[in-house]
């Protein structure tokens, strides 16, 4: 199996970095996140030179949702990303990972008064989904004394090659603003007190492996920024939204590289604001892009059954991981302590949840199995801890961050009692 520069087996174990990930999993326990951070930093800076090498005024905003981790977004804020947020828990953690309000932009297709307030307070722009919320922020800024930044989020109407669950710019999604109706919304944003248009947002979708449906996109944005101009609005930004999708399936996979799509979405905003005579700053948000890779999940074999189909049943299920689960997503699996060891039978790993479809990997060829052996399940750094839950009272793994031979804690492992400490009793409980 092809891995990426930072995985690779030494002695039959798998190996992070310089880390073992055998040792890992025994030091730190099972189930497991281990990340690698100098992956992080390479992905990051991978995409945004693409970017700035072709058009210097590219900022690369991180979408937060995909690993929330404020240790992640600390190592980005540091080499000068930005965040894309979609809460205000998401833009506490932005900020507390020291970057700028002006670096991040508030999505969202359902924010709250408090969000809204939030947002004015610390000055975060936002890319507002509907003409009710741009009414709201309006006067939310004015009874703060203050204006607030906004975007809209066009919903450019594609039909993007990915899976259902996370299209999100076709005609029917519940994002964004549909496209002939924009032009209206942003009459109304000038038309209002307290309210600055500066910038306009889409996001098509995410796990998208092809370049031509991010082409497309560019072009409705440049059509939609030249429109805008005309009535006036001074775009500072043009934020075409989600990054590039991963080869999940490692040997088999197209594996577009953010040099191609700069090649490919470049020159198409450079053509559409040079006829629009403006020099907006393209922002882009990818997510899984920066961080799937970087982690793989240590799970330990419980128990190994041999029937209609075999199972290796491990301790980590879609608590941990839903992907597989949510959208029938793929991922490679390593025995990470026989990595050189030869395939002999198919087994379906399948996690501890009381459901049937927690299996989180289906019918692959690994060495033979044992109760003990660790297994790795890969690129799980993108909505894999960040969608995690504690569904059948299974309190939440641990994460480890590992950077050249560093490795550390960056989430310490759940307890029981952390699960029902937010639990009380009702008064009429009480009595008996
Ligand atoms: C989820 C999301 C992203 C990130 O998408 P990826 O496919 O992980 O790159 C970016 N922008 C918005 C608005 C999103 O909702």
């Amino acid at each position: 199996m092809n891995l990426p520069p930072h995985l690779s087996v030494q002695d039959g174990h798998l190996l992070i970095g310089r880390h073992d990930l055998v040792a890992l999993a025994h030091e730190y326990g099972t189930p497991l996140y281990v990340t690698d951070e100098e992956r992080i930093c390479d992905n990051y800076q991978r995409y945004r030179n693409a970017l700035a090498s072709l058009y210097p005024k590219s900022k690369v905003l991180y979408a937060a949702k995909a690993n929330g981790n404020v240790s992640l977004l600390r190592a980005l804020g540091n080499l000068g990303a930005g965040a894309d947020v979609f809460s205000s828990g998401e833009l506490e953690l932005a900020l507390s990972a020291g970057m700028r309000p002006g670096d991040l932009l508030f999505n969202g297709s359902s924010k709250s008064p408090s969000d809204l307030n939030l947002a004015v307070a610390h000055g975060v722009t936002v890319s507002v989904d509907s003409l009710d919320e741009l009414h709201q922020l309006d006067a939310a800024a004015k009874a703060a004394g203050k204006n607030a930044r906004v975007s809209f989020r066009v919903n450019p109407a594609l039909h993007i090659p990915t899976h259902p669950k996370i299209a999100t710019g076709v005609a029917s999604s519940k994002f964004g603003i549909a496209h002939e109706k924009i032009l209206p919304a942003y009459r109304e944003a000038i038309a209002c007190s307290n309210v600055v248009p500066v910038g306009v947002h889409c996001h098509i979708g995410s796990q998208i492996l092809e370049i031509e449906p991010f082409v497309k996109a560019t072009e409705v944005m440049v059509r939609v920024a030249k429109e805008l101009t005309g009535i006036g609005v001074a775009l500072e930004f043009v934020d075409l939204g989600g990054g590039l999708g991963i080869p999940y399936h490692h040997d088999t996979d197209p594996r577009p590289t953010p040099e191609e799509y700069a090649r490919a979405v470049v020159p198409v905003f450079l053509e559409g604001i040079t006829d629009a005579g403006i020099s907006p700053e393209l922002w882009v948000e990818p997510g899984r892009y920066l961080v799937a890779d970087s982690s793989v999940l240590l799970t330990r074999v419980n128990s190994v059954k041999f029937g209609h189909k075999n199972f290796a049943n491990v301790d980590a299920g879609f608590n941990l991981l839903i992907r597989p689960t949510m959208y029938n997503s793929y991922h490679e699996v390593i025995v990470a302590n026989k990595a050189s060891s030869p395939a002999e039978e198919t087994y379906s790993i399948a996690g501890p949840i009381c459901e049937t479809g927690d299996i989180l990997a289906a019918d692959r060829l690994l060495p033979a199995v044992e109760a003990g052996d660790i297994i790795a399940v890969l690129d799980t750094g993108a909505y894999g801890f960040s969608m995690a839950s504690q569904y059948n009272c299974r309190p939440r793994s641990a994460e480890v961050l590992v950077h050249g031979e560093d490795k550390a804690l960056m989430r310490i492992r759940e307890t029981t009692k952390d699960v029902t400490s937010t639990m009380v009793t009702p008064p009429w409980q009480q009595q008996r």
